[in-house]
């Protein structure tokens, strides 16, 4: 184990993930690179180590608590303790479209099954790898969470008729499913405050990546960095917060 830690990022074989366990790897983390499919685990994993970081896939799909219970007994076996969770992995449930212009996403036409499957990645997948790692997370002398969301998580932004997204396709599931994983963020704060872990949301930007068919404008260092600096901040640092490149955004 390096002497910075161990940090997990679920879904780090591409996108925001690679560039989050990229950039952990890069300040001497030992990285945990969480993905469903071990082969492309291994893959990223290989990259990072060949760019110098000390990187090792885990198989682990956030909607089946077994793999994340298997990826917690592995951690203790072999590094007895966790320091960083990166709770990234996510879905948009439209394919290769940006949930801001799904029609398919739209509340009065929504299909229930579709809004069940995002919320069983993006909210229900967040608590059970959350759980499943938290008695790891227990020992370390500086345990950070934090939960990459999305700007569309914020009701501020959203209920603003005059806001950035009053322009953009209502969303009946990936925008509640991030404000859902807000919520969850608070919560999980107010319950670890006094155990010294910080818990706290992202929101990463608009980022080029498969889940918006590369319209992003961000790279995924540009998206990642902010969800480093949360996943390391200081004894100090803010717990229960949503943050931006930009700072707080509002819930
Ligand atoms: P991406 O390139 O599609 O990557 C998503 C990652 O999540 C992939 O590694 C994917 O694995 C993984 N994943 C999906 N379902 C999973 C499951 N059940 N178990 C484990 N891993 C799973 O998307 P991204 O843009 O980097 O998104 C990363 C996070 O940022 C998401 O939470 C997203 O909502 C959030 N976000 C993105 C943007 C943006 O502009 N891109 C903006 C705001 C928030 P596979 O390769 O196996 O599919």
């Amino acid at each position: 184990m390096s002497e910075h830690g161990v940090a997990l990022v679920t879904g780090a074989n591409k996108g925001i993930g690679r560039g989050v366990a990229g950039g952990l790897a890069a300040l001497g983390f030992t990285v945990l690179v969480g993905a469903r499919d071990p082969r492309r685990g291994e893959e990223a994993a290989e990259a990072l180590r060949a760019a110098g970081g000390d990187a090792h896939a885990v198989t682990l799909d956030v909607t089946d608590p077994a793999t994340a219970r298997e990826v917690a007994r592995h951690v203790e076996e072999r590094f007895g303790r966790l320091d960083v969770l990166v709770n990234n992995a996510g879905i948009t449930g439209s394919g290769q479209v940006s949930p801001a212009d799904a029609h398919d996403q739209v509340p009065s036409t929504v299909d229930l099954d579709m809004v069940r499957a995002v919320f069983e990645t993006n909210v229900f997948g967040v608590i059970a790898v959350t759980n499943a790692v938290l008695p790891l997370l227990r020992r370390s002398p500086s345990p950070r969470v934090v939960n990459v969301s999305s700007h569309a998580a914020s009701l501020t932004l959203t209920s603003d008729p005059d806001g950035p997204f009053a322009a953009l396709l209502p969303s009946a599931a990936y925008s509640p499913s991030k404000s859902a994983l807000n919520a969850l963020t608070v919560q999980y704060a107010n319950e670890l405050r006094a155990d010294g872990v910080l818990v706290n949301a992202v929101a990463p930007g608009y980022v080029d990546t498969d889940s918006n068919n590369h319209t992003g404008f961000l790279t995924v260092e540009q998206g990642a960095s902010v969800v480093v600096r949360l996943a390391t901040l200081g004894a100090d640092g803010p717990t229960g917060g949503f943050f931006g490149e930009e700072g707080p955004v509002s819930w």
